[in-house]
């Protein structure tokens, strides 16, 4: 039997993108969190195949989990691309657990990787807005600042180096003017 977190180790929450499910007290990795229920819907049956909305977990080609009822807690878990939690899909049983994959401190959100197809369906178009993908976009950003900073710099220098060939070229010609002048006053 593997370990099993209490009910009270962890609680819904505020998060960056809505709710979630955060830790309330240390869970140790292999840990099973939660349970992952709801009615269980049989694609063979039309008006069950039917039924669509964000929470529905497929089992196997046949069964799915329609998580959406209130009561299923492990349905504010949100996704992330780099978990500290996966899901523990028993089709046999027609279960899911949400079980750690890291030790999770207290206060730590809960999330698990929802997988290629939701990924795609939901998360592709709008940007996925978990820590790990959060934390990408700002390195990104961060790097195409410092590649405009430098930029910018290259260009300053090339403009200062410019000025100072012209200064340069400026003060030769006057030389050369003034010159010129005393040979003409002189031929005078
Ligand atoms: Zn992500």
């Amino acid at each position: 039997m593997p370990a099993i977190a209490p009910r009270k180790a962890y609680r819904v929450g505020r998060s960056k993108t809505g709710l979630g499910l955060f830790a309330t007290m240390p869970i140790k990795k292999g840990t099973r969190i939660i349970r992952y229920f709801g009615p269980i819907l049989d694609c063979r049956i039309p008006e069950q195949d039917e039924i669509e909305n964000k929470y529905l977990f497929e089992l196997n080609g046949r069964w799915t989990i329609d998580g959406s009822v209130r009561k299923n807690l492990a349905r504010y878990i949100n996704h992330s691309c780099r978990p500290n939690a996966e899901s523990d899909v028993r089709p046999r049983e027609r279960k899911v657990f949400i079980r750690a994959i890291k030790n999770i401190e207290p206060g730590e959100e809960i999330n698990y990787d929802y997988g290629t197809d939701y990924f795609k369906a939901y998360l592709k178009p709008i940007g996925c807005k978990c820590p790990s993908c959060e934390n990408k976009r700002k390195k990104q950003r961060a790097e195409a600042r410092a590649e405009r900073a430098k930029v910018k710099a290259r260009a300053e220098r090339k403009a200062q180096k410019a000025g100072a060939k012209t200064t340069a070229v400026k003060k030769k010609k006057l030389n050369g003017k003034h010159f010129a002048g005393k040979v003409g006053r002189a031929k005078v």
